[in-house]
């Protein structure tokens, strides 16, 4: 199976052989300046105490404080967590944000957990790692099967261990104790303007057809969007099904039947096939929102779309990845694409800073403007080194890391 941290390094390898970055720099690029793991304790409802794990990676600090979510899945794993922390440092490095990298995650099955269990468990983590975060130090936000209620409650026990307010240390709460406007959607937002910008540049005619893995957070946000500004969401899956029509999904119904049913599976209004059949279908756009290692040597002859966005963080393997730019498949990196989440996050901190609160109309402004920005700065590295976008947003991103500690003296 893919190892994403040894995915994360080589990676880093191909854009050190592209644009020669420091040495010195590019060694310390390649682990995380620190990691934590804690066991977490928790009562069950049946009155059994079980021990769960949990991790959180600081990556990189040079441009600001640890930034990144936290996912509570079976499949977590220090090499996981590490990967999606060193992603994080190359994102808010893309879009120009002065944020480092972090990601945190739990072994756990959600899904097995009663309400009780997920907010004791959720607490606990938040308790366990309140030494190592805070608004200027580390800053957690959702991730995989992670939502507002559990920055909730997370925000909670870590306001109550140190006895003070400090909304700024987690991103992605309620807008009752300090969430921003704007933030549920903010990742598919920014995954919008970019799907916008990527049209345009490579000639897709429009109405697109588009099909995403995943109908969560980020999925289920984009296929509205994406509905409403006229492309035809030909298919979506989630981790059981795929549902088709070629005249589009209607995407609002497709989620009242998933808050009822639970599940994609039963929609009336689309064609039910196997999970990964989403990603084999004939469209202009494929979006991978779901898990790392989606397109892989084994699947990726079968790919039909144009152009792939990932939502999803490492969705494509480097090996996959090489294939699909020799057909000219044109790959959207995760590190630009799904970056709108990190942004309104960083604004959300912001307000907090400023105990104030941006209108949503001033969110979406801002927010276009920095991915319009990056979509720009990563396609000027495309052109000066003739490369992938994935690699453009690597030099890019390491180039901006790179001065960062350079002039604090780290080389
Ligand atoms: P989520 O838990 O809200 O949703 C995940 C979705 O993927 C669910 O619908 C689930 O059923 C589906 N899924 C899981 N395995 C699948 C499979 N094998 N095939 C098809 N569908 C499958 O998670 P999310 O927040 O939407 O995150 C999805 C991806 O986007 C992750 O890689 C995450 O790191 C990335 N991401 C999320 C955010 C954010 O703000 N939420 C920001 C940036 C990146």
């Amino acid at each position: 199976m893919n190892n994403p941290f040894e995915n994360a390094k080589e990676q880093l390898r191909a854009v050190q052989a592209l644009a020669q970055f420091d040495e010195n720099i590019m060694a310390q690029l390649m682990s995380p300046k620190r990691v934590i793991e804690v066991s977490l304790p928790i009562k069950m409802d049946d009155g059994h105490t079980e021990v769960f794990t949990g991790y959180r990676s600081q990556y990189n600090d040079a441009r600001g404080p640890f930034k990144g979510g936290i996912r509570f899945h079976p499949g977590v794993t220090l090499d996981e967590v590490k990967a999606l922390s060193a992603w994080m440092t190359w994102k808010c490095a893309v879009v120009d944000i002065p944020l480092g990298g972090g990601k945190g995650g739990v072994i756990v099955d959600p899904k097995k957990l009663s309400l009780g269990e997920l907010e004791r468990l959720s607490r606990a983590y938040a308790r366990a790692l309140t030494p190592f975060i805070g608004a200027t130090i580390d800053v957690p936000a959702p991730d995989v099967s992670t939502d507002p209620r559990i920055m909730g409650w997370m925000l909670d026990e870590y306001e109550e261990v140190l006895g003070k307010k400090e909304p700024g240390v987690i991103t992605g709460k309620p807008l009752s104790i300090g969430g921003s406007q704007a933030r549920s959607y903010s990742t598919a937002q920014g995954a919008f303007y970019i799907i916008e910008k990527s049209v345009k540049r490579f000639g897709i005619t429009m109405p697109a057809t588009i099909a995403i893995q995943g109908f969560g957070n980020g999925g289920s946000f984009l296929a509205k969007i994406l509905e409403e500004a006229g492309y035809t969401v030909v298919a979506i899956a989630d981790s059981k099904a795929t549902l088709f029509n070629q005249k589009g999904l209607d995407v609002v119904a497709l989620e009242k039947h998933k808050e009822v049913s639970g599940s994609l599976k039963g929609f009336e209004g689309g064609e039910e096939y196997p999970s990964e059949h989403v990603l084999t279908l004939p469209v202009d756009i494929l979006v991978p929102a779901a898990l790392e290692n989606a397109i892989h040597i084994e699947n990726v002859s079968l790919i039909q779309a144009k152009l792939i966005v990932e939502v999803a963080n490492g969705p494509v393997t480097p090996e996959a990845e090489a294939i699909l730019t020799k057909k000219k498949v044109v790959v959207i990196p995760d590190i630009l694409a799904n970056a709108g989440g990190v942004t309104v996050s960083y604004f959300e901190q912001v307000q907090n800073a400023m105990n104030f609160a941006w209108e949503e109309e001033d969110i979406l402004e801002k927010l276009k403007k920095v991915m319009d920005t990056a979509f720009e700065a990563v396609f000027e590295q495309v052109e000066k080194y003739q490369t992938t976008p994935r690699m453009g947003a690597y030099a890019l991103a390491i180039k901006r890391v790179a001065l960062a500690m350079k002039e604090r003296g780290r080389a």
